[in-house]
């Protein structure tokens, strides 16, 4: 196997481990195969994370940003150089084909750390004038932050997350999910071969309970979770409760629009692209496929004739385009899903099942005839299953589209110019595609409306959800009072 991190956490510049926590064996998900062990971070190491991140804090801020990004930068083209070594170990840790982590996971890590170094010295604040007096604005760090992952993106939300932390002057503190623990402590070790200061990018690894105790903690300012609802609400609380600030890039159910004028090929692409890729394990996934019925039959056939591009086996290989779940919890989650979509009446037209191989592989799925109250059209599944929904008025999919809590991604498909802006410009979503889906450039903002989440990740809109921003009224003449 790739070169493995050599302990279960990074704190104040170096690998620390403490096997009093509780196990956590990391499996690879194509064969089930325990591939390292990790140990669940003690209240003395999470304790020990948050003291290195405070101490070291203050005189990172106090460096210029050209010396903070020229550090960000330079970890940027490690990542880089050692992309195949990362790629590796992304397939590792989550299942995803190598052809896929090859160009997606440490690459897009290396793009947020690049555009975030090179953003850094760019921060500044307002001169505002007020007659004789006037106002400055300083844009400050925040202080500690928390960032808490999900399982199917380690290397990239590792990045997204402490790339414009450090770059605004922050410390960060990152928990991984557990299921995917190790991929975060290679940035963690790369960031500091790179010449971050020791205590600035710490990892520990845990559950629940790991994320919790920080993002309670009167020393973190800041919380950033990339996770489902049901997480993020509790997270959103307990931050609350500290008056913190938090971004939630949360869970969704996205619809994928498809009007009868669309290119039928790149319609089909944009559906594979947004339900299969990573095996269907990507939180912005178009699952809900509207498709105009003037085109339904043609569409479902170039999608059957489409997946049977689909190759699966070891995600090693570089030929194998569709890996396993993450796991084999997640696996059942989804077969759960595929009964009920079969019990609640909708036509399966391909895969609904569990590949007979070795690894938790379930087969991308396709049903039809999905009506907006199954269950598979209502709730997140997190697994390769599209659902196809059938419309024929722009309106009245509109509204359908909308009737979710979720809001996180919509996209469309067709060739007239006005409706793609029209209907994109009604659908309740904070990251949208036209003519494309699941484009998640490091220039552009991402993140959800409604119940999938608050704040943004990238582009220069995570800027403001990593530092505040200090007022000072300068008066010139004297001051009057009343008496
Ligand atoms: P979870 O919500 O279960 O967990 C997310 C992270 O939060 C994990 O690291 C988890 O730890 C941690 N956690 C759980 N409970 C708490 C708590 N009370 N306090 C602090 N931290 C806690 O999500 P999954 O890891 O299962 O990931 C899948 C979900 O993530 C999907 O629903 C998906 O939609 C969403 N997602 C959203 C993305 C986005 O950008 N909008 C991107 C990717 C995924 P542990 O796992 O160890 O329990």
């Amino acid at each position: 196997m790739t070169t493995q991190p050599t302990a279960s956490h990074f704190i104040n510049g170096a690998y620390v481990e403490d096997t009093s926590g509780t196990e956590i064996p990391v499996i690879f998900p194509a064969t089930g195969e325990v591939i390292a062990t990790v140990y669940s971070a003690t209240p003395a190491i999470i304790d020990q994370a948050l003291d290195a991140a405070k101490a070291a804090q203050k005189a990172w801020a106090k460096m210029t940003g050209t010396e903070r990004g020229r550090i960000l930068r330079r970890a940027a083209d490690m990542i880089r150089e050692r992309n195949h070594e990362l790629s590796v170990l992304e397939t590792y840790d989550t299942g995803k084909p190598l052809q896929e982590t090859l160009v997606a996971d440490a690459t897009s890590g290396a793009d947020a750390l690049e555009y975030f170094g090179g953003l850094a010295a760019t921060l500044t604040g307002e001169h505002i004038p007020m007659g004789e007096d006037w106002v400055y604005t300083v844009r400050e760090a925040l202080g500690v932050c928390v960032g808490i992952g999900a399982w199917n993106y380690p290397t990239q939300i590792a990045c997204w997350k402490g790339a414009p932390a450090l770059a605004c002057g922050n410390a960060m503190i990152f928990k991984p999910s557990e299921t995917t623990p190790l991929c975060a402590l290679k940035v963690a070790e790369i960031l500091h071969e790179a010449g971050l200061p020791a205590g600035l990018y710490n990892v520990v690894q845990g559950l629940g309970d790991v994320g919790a105790s920080l993002v309670n903690d009167p020393r973190v300012d800041k919380v950033s979770l990339t996770g489902s609802v049901p997480t993020g609400k509790k997270v959103y609380a307990a931050a609350a409760s500290g008056m913190k600030h938090v971004t939630m890039e949360l869970g969704g159910k996205s619809p994928l629009i498809i009007f009868d004028d669309a290119d039928i090929e790149n319609a089909v692409g944009g559906a594979i692209n947004g339900n299969f890729y990573s095996s269907g394990q990507v939180c912005s996934n178009g699952t809900r496929v509207f498709v105009h019925k003037n085109i339904k039959e043609v569409f479902l056939k170039r999608l059957s004739e489409r997946l049977e591009g689909a190759v699966l086996g070891n995600p090693l290989d570089e030929a194998v385009n569709f890996g396993p779940m993450v796991s084999e919890r997640q696996m059942g989650i989804v077969l759960d899903y595929i009964a009920k979509g079969k019990e609640e009446g909708a036509r399966l037209i391909s895969g609904g099942e569990r590949v007979d191989m070795e690894g938790f592989f379930v087969a991308p799925t396709v049903f039809a005839d999905v009506t907006d109250e199954m269950t598979i059209a209502q709730e997140e599944i997190f697994g390769p299953v599209m659902a196809v929904l059938d419309f024929d008025d722009e309106d009245d999919v509109i509204a359908r589209a909308n009737a979710t809590d979720f809001g996180l991604s919509a996209g469309v498909f067709t060739r007239d110019l006005t409706r793609a802006h029209r209907v994109i410009g009604a659908l309740e979503a904070g990251s949208c595609f036209i003519n494309s889906y699941n484009d998640a450039p490091v220039e552009a903002p991402f993140g959800g409306v409604k119940a999938s989440g608050v704040g943004r990740e990238n582009s220069k809109e995570a800027i403001q959800h990593y530092s505040q921003v200090k007022s000072v009224y300068v008066r010139m003449g004297d001051v009057e009072a009343a008496f």
